[in-house]
């Protein structure tokens, strides 16, 4: 069973990964992008971990569903309240348990992504964080590394791709040949599962 240390250990572990990865991030988002990718993530996380550090919900969902908070209040790019809306509706699917199965995880992932794919419109093969998201969500089923594995596959998968939606679809055909940077965060954020349940 995953507690609210694991989800506490979740997002620190995230936002450590965006804060080593934040100049990638931001190289990926400057061909098809404006360049703020890593920038906007890191500002987002660095409120989401000092928010959990000063509150400390005690349940798996407050976890997410006050990260979520703090990155639609802190992120300015697409990308805030986008990741924002995946983190608090995937909290509230949780409830208010103590505990939550793998399982339980993974059915309220489903609903986060769905808020996700209604609230920006994006399908999968359109070259965003869906592309990373919901072959992970495919792959739960098998544990934190086989999510890993594929949401980074997904992220890869994503360079041959033309955008259409987000900022990078304005270049049209030009967007091909690069690899979406939200598409790469959400695999960060997936492969953080992996490193905060050490599975
Ligand atoms: P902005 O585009 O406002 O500068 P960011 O650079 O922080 O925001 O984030 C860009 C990323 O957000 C893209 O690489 C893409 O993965 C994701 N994104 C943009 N628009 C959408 C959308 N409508 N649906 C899903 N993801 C999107
Ligand atoms: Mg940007």
């Amino acid at each position: 069973m995953l507690d609210a240390d694991f989800f506490r250990r979740w997002m620190a572990v995230t936002a450590s990964s965006v804060q080593r990865e934040a100049d990638r991030l931001t190289a990926l988002d400057s061909p098809i992008g404006d360049a703020d990718h890593g920038s906007n993530l890191q500002r987002g996380f660095t409120a989401v971990a000092a928010a959990l550090e000063k509150e400390a919900p005690a349940a798996p969902g407050a976890v997410l569903v006050l990260a979520g908070r703090q990155l639609i209040s802190t992120v300015g790019g697409a990308s805030g309240p986008l990741y924002g809306t995946l983190l608090r509706r995937t909290g509230k699917a949780l409830g208010d348990a103590a505990e939550v199965s793998e399982e339980q995880l993974a059915r309220a992932l489903r609903e986060g992504v769905d808020a996700v794919m209604q609230l920006g419109g994006a399908a999968p093969g359109d070259k965003t964080m869906i592309d990373a998201l919901t072959p992970a969500l495919e792959a739960l089923g098998d544990g934190f590394e086989a999510a890993r594995a594929a949401a980074e596959r997904g992220a890869e998968a994503t360079t041959p791709l033309q955008a259409r939606k987000g900022r990078a679809s304005y270049l049209g055909e030009r967007s091909i040949g690069h690899q979406d940077p939200g598409a790469t965060s959400a695999a960060l954020l997936i492969a953080a599962l992996a490193e905060a349940g050490g599975k």
